[in-house]
């Protein structure tokens, strides 16, 4: 029988998703973004990473209150309109800030896994639900 330990967890000791990115030898001819995102099956890994905190640190760590563990939530639910739309009730400029806030020193430096294990990769999903968005009007 799995504990209940372990099911709360496991998922927090999951390392990071890597990124996937361009080879070097081919982004030094184009201009193109270097990463190339998760597909939703890693979308929904690194979501299922986040622990639902309580009092989520994460939220006080971004300047417009994001709530970031619902946003998670949904994209672990695989529910990924619900997830954008719940980002654009508090930014909607989400594919931008998601490429180029610090995150390491708002959301992502403040989350509660970055004390032991890797933090949740705020950025990736942030941009990476977001370049859905034009799916989801
Ligand atoms: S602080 Fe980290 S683990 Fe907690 S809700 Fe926010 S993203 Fe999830």
């Amino acid at each position: 029988m799995v504990s209940k330990d372990s099911i709360k967890t496991k998922p927090a000791r999951t390392p990071r998703h890597k990124m996937p990115e361009q080879l070097p030898v081919k982004r030094i001819n184009n201009f193109d973004e270097v990463n190339l995102g998760y597909d939703s099956g890693i979308a929904v890994a690194e979501a299922q990473r986040c622990l639902q905190c309580a009092k989520p640190l994460c939220v006080e760590g971004c300047p417009v209150n994001i709530d970031i563990p619902h946003f998670i939530n949904l994209i672990k639910e695989q529910e990924f309109r619900e997830s954008i739309r719940t980002i654009k009730d508090y930014n909607i400029l989400p594919a931008i800030c998601g490429r180029v806030c610090p995150q390491e020193t708002q959301c992502e430096g403040k989350c509660v896994l970055g004390k032991k294990f890797d933090p949740y990769k705020h950025e990736v999903l942030l941009s990476q639900v977001s370049d859905k968005e034009e799916d989801v009007r």
